[in-house]
């Protein structure tokens, strides 16, 4: 499950405010130590007005392994539930940056001495405390497979990112 949430591009994340549901997709990074998920976006917007009335969330990561032959769909999902935070703490969002760039990006030692104090300063972040995982694994094809586990591998080489307990393939 923790790998699942170390792979994918982003998290989908159901809301409630005075019994009426909300969702919004995020780009993300997982910080497996913590067991939580960072998060950034704009200071306001109405996901912000449902985590502000109830900061409880839900939310669902997806491997799409696609149709076999067989027409059987394959997929790798977890589900997550725990609870949504603003950060305000400068150096706090200076480690969210680094787990969001490590796991988004192909470049990240590029992109992270690009990031500046001051931006960082402005932007808004969000973690997801993560309190409960489930998870659902399918049987992808080999080639699919070795994709995702160039993904992983490429995101766990990160020092300090990865749990060196954690090298194994899908
Ligand atoms: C793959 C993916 C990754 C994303 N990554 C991020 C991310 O990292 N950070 C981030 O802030 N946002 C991200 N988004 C967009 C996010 O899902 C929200 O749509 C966006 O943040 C606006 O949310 P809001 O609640 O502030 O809406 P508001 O801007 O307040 O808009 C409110 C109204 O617009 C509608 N609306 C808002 N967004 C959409 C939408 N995408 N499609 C249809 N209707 C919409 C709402 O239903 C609502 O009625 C991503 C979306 C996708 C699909």
């Amino acid at each position: 499950m923790r790998k699942v949430l170390r792979t994918t591009q982003y998290v989908t994340v159901a809301l409630c405010k005075d019994n009426e549901p909300y969702l919004v997709s995020l780009n993300h990074g997982y910080d497996e130590a913590k067991n939580c998920i960072y998060f950034h976006c704009a200071p306001e917007g109405k996901k912000l007005v449902y985590q502000k009335a109830n900061n409880r969330v839900w939310g669902q990561a997806v491997l799409d392994f696609g149709v076999t032959d067989e027409c059987d769909y394959i997929y790798t999902s977890v589900h997550f539930s725990g609870k949504m935070n603003l950060i305000s703490d400068l150096s706090e969002k200076q480690h969210a940056i680094e787990v969001l760039i490590r796991q988004l990006s192909l470049d990240p030692e590029k992109k992270l001495a690009q990031v500046k104090a001051e931006k960082l300063e402005k932007t808004t972040f969000g973690r997801i405390d993560i309190e409960h995982m489930t998870g659902k694994k399918g049987a992808p094809k080999k080639e699919r497979l070795e994709e995702i586990n160039n993904v992983f591998r490429r995101s766990t080489s990160a020092k300090g990112l990865g749990s060196s307990k954690e090298k194994d393939d899908y």
